[in-house]
């Protein structure tokens, strides 16, 4: 076992403090990675929080990983030291379930999550991305290409996957009218990847500071959402909806915006759950309301060598991780433009 620091919440109303703790020695197929950078994701603070109700503390949240290989194990084919690899919300899954053999990781009723898991190899609960190293075995590790900047790819891991599968799955690209709504860590990519994939892109906002940035991130439009006669300007328009709003709302509102046979399309995992929808609005247009996790191993590489052939990272602001939770305080507030991006380099002085 091996000795490494990072930050953790102690219980759910703690702030993140210095953690002390230990990683196991690289297995055969094990990649030891130094972690250069980690994303803040909503879900950390979810889980912080606790408000899914199952976290377990103390708790390392962190599933953007972007970092250096510094060790593999004697059975590892894919990596070798001095690699740009990235880590993100997955690192184990039972490999053989049809979930697995589909490349579908992500909904493998084994699957292990990069924190908050429980870990085979310890017996507790794993722990992730804000520390100074992480053990991974190398089927859950990926090439990050060094054309991309470290620090704006670490988003990629998470937010990067959750938009980019879905509006991949649901056939997205030109002549198709998308939505995307809220514009925090996931809209943001979510704009950029359809817009890259030919829609014509609309952003709904809370926020209406934020409809300069939207159309520079590829919006075509921006649409705040109180104004509902703006809204309804939009009424059975949409091939497709992204929603990545955080908080309970009234999807009712997004599913009258739908063409016939149209989908919403729900990503963010709010703590209480979202007013019932209107069986009307469904059934008259044939309109769907779905949901998408993440994405499994191989779709997250084919979206960072999309990221690397095209010039897509995140917007991100780069903090130290003394300010951790002060960057918590503005993502609550949607004040984030658009991903906190923790170097973990200032972990240095702790140890
Ligand atoms: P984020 O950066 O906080 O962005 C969420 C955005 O939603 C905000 O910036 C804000 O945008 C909008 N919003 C917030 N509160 C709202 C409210 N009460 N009503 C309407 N809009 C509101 O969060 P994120 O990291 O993108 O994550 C979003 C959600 O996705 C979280 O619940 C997270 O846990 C979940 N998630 C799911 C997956 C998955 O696999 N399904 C993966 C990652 C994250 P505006 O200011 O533009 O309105
Ligand atoms: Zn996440
Ligand atoms: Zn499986």
């Amino acid at each position: 076992m091996q000795k490494t620091i990072g930050y953790a919440a102690y219980n759910h109303n703690s702030p993140l403090l210095p953690f002390s703790f230990e990683r196991r020695d690289p297995q055969p197929t094990d990649v030891q990675i130094e972690i250069l950078f980690c994303g803040v994701c909503h879900s950390d603070i979810h889980q912080v929080r606790n408000e899914w109700g199952n976290s377990v503390f103390p708790m390392v949240p962190g599933h953007e990983i972007v970092g250096k290989v510094i060790k593999t194990g004697n059975e590892v084919t894919r990596f070798k030291p001095g690699d740009s690899v990235g880590v993100g919300c997955l690192v184990d899954s039972c490999r053989v379930c049809p979930d697995c053999r589909e490349n579908l990781e992500q909904f493998c009723n084994d699957a292990v999550f990069t924190y908050n898991s429980p870990d085979k190899h310890s017996g507790g609960s794993n722990y992730g991305g804000y520390s100074r190293q992480i053990v991974v075995d190398q089927d859950f590790v990926l090439h990050v290409s060094d054309k991309l900047d470290l620090a704006a790819a670490a988003p990629l891991l998470c937010a990067g996957i959750t938009t980019y599968s879905p509006l991949r799955n649901w056939g997205v690209g030109k002549g198709d009218k998308v939505g995307i709504v809220g514009l925090g860590g996931l809209g943001h990519m979510g704009i950029k990847f359809a817009r890259a994939f030919g829609a014509h892109v609309v952003l709904f906002t809370t926020t209406p500071g934020k409809a300069n940035d939207a159309r520079r991130l590829g919006a075509d439009e921006v649409v705040v959402s109180k104004n509902i006669e703006e809204v309804q300007e939009h009424l059975a328009s949409f091939d497709f909806i992204l929603d990545t709003v955080a908080a309970p709302h009234n999807l009712d509102v997004y599913t009258s915006l739908l063409k016939r046979d149209g989908t919403l399309c729900l990503v963010g995992v709010p703590d209480h759950p979202h007013p019932s929808p209107a069986v009307g609005n469904l059934i008259f247009k044939r309109r769907s309301i779905a949901g998408s996790l993440i994405g499994g191993l191989k779709e997250t590489q084919e979206m960072l060598d999309f990221c690397a052939e095209n010039a897509i990272t995140s917007d991100i602001e780069i903090i130290p991780i003394q300010q951790v939770n002060e960057a918590y305080e503005r993502v609550l507030k949607s004040d984030v433009k658009y991903r906190f991006v923790i170097d973990l380099a200032s972990l240095k002085q702790l140890e």
